[in-house]
């Protein structure tokens, strides 16, 4: 970490280390742009370094990794990648930016702090997308405690118990199958009688003797005080509530951009997404959002890396010509 001071101008600040933010840096780094990775901090949520690939398990559509990898082993990768050509990655979370003048102002910890922590040239926002939850009391009181979001974690605590995992997309999939390595049995909650996931994930998956499918159902609680030991759930036709016996449940639900700290500042869809246009430009001139957080629609790590390379090349463009 390098010192840090109310004139530490940058000429590049990339806020997020996933595939987008860390390829990103990877290619600004090799623009001699000296970027700056504020790659946030270690969470129980996908909200941390390395971003959603940190709570994978096997990655087997990556390209250049016929036999698969591991998320997190693709993660340290690429933050690897970034380093060996000069990126500075500090693992701290960003507090506040100010967009509304150049240099622009990133504040680190204190939010009221008169001066940002640091100013920037250009920044790239890569901030990502997190887990949806179901809104439901339970979860505050339980995740962690037989509640989770995340079977690479959890997976293991669970070995020769039944549990539930709620959602009907490619993650609940994933996340299902992975679990039947531990459990003894697994039922999937899905609140209509098909999938969204895709298709050979959905073969693999009514392919499993340990899965299980409660179609047209979706959870309405979880009971238990410290941890789970049933889960609620109601039949969407007939309304008719019955219990699970389950000790865990895991929701895969999809996911909510990371966008709080640009309300007001870039424009954004009512989802939340940041709006961008001719490439990677948001609203804001040398404001650049690459991966997720601008991407509802497809996703994956190859093309929030693809973005990030994006976002990189028009940033360093843009720099060529601004007058910074
Ligand atoms: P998703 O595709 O948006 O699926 C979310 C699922 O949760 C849907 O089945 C949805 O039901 C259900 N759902 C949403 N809100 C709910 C609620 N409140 N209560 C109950 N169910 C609810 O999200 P995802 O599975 O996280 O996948 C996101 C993207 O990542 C997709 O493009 C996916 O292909 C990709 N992905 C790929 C892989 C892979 O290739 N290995 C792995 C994971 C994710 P409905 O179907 O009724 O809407």
């Amino acid at each position: 970490m390098s010192a840090t001071s109310a004139t530490d101008i940058r000429n590049v600040i990339i806020i997020g280390s996933g595939p987008a933010g860390l390829t990103s840096a990877i290619y600004t780094a090799r623009a001699n742009l000296a970027p700056l990775v504020i790659e946030g901090e270690p969470s129980s949520t996908s909200d941390q370094p390395g971003g959603q690939l940190m709570l994978t398990t096997e990655v087997e559509n990556f390209p250049g990794f016929p036999e698969g990898i591991m998320g997190p082993e693709l993660m340290v990768r690429f933050r690897e990648q970034a380093v060996r050509f000069g990126a500075e990655v500090l693992t701290q979370k960003v507090s506040r930016v100010d967009l509304s003048g150049r240099p622009f102002g990133v504040w680190i910890g204190d939010p009221d702090a008169a001066e940002p922590t640091y100013k920037a040239n250009a920044v790239i926002v890569s901030t990502g997308a997190q887990s949806l939850m179901l809104g439901i009391d339970a979860e505050k009181r339980l995740l962690g405690h037989g509640l989770s979001t995340c079977a690479t974690c959890d997976g293991f605590f669970f070995r020769d118990q039944d549990i539930a995992v709620v959602g009907g997309g490619d993650s609940a999939l994933e996340e299902a199958i992975f679990l039947t390595k531990f459990a003894r049995t697994v039922t999937l909650v899905h609140r209509r009688d098909q999938l969204r996931a895709s298709k050979i994930m959905q073969e693999r998956a009514f392919a499993n003797d340990k899965l299980r499918f409660l179609w047209n159902h979706v959870v309405d609680d979880v009971l238990g005080d410290t941890t789970v030991e049933r889960v609620r759930v109601r039949n969407v036709e007939t309304d008719e509530l019955s219990d699970l016996e389950v000790s865990g449940l895991f929701v895969a639900i999809g996911h909510r951009p990371n966008t709080e700290l640009f309300k007001g500042q870039l424009e954004m869809e009512d989802t939340g997404y940041l709006v961008t246009q001719n490439g990677t430009h948001t609203n804001v001139e040398g404001v650049f959002a690459c991966g997720d957080v601008q991407d509802h629609t497809y996703r994956q790590a190859i093309t929030a890396a693809g973005s990030g390379c994006m976002a990189a090349i028009d940033c360093e463009r843009w720099l060529e010509h601004a007058e910074v």
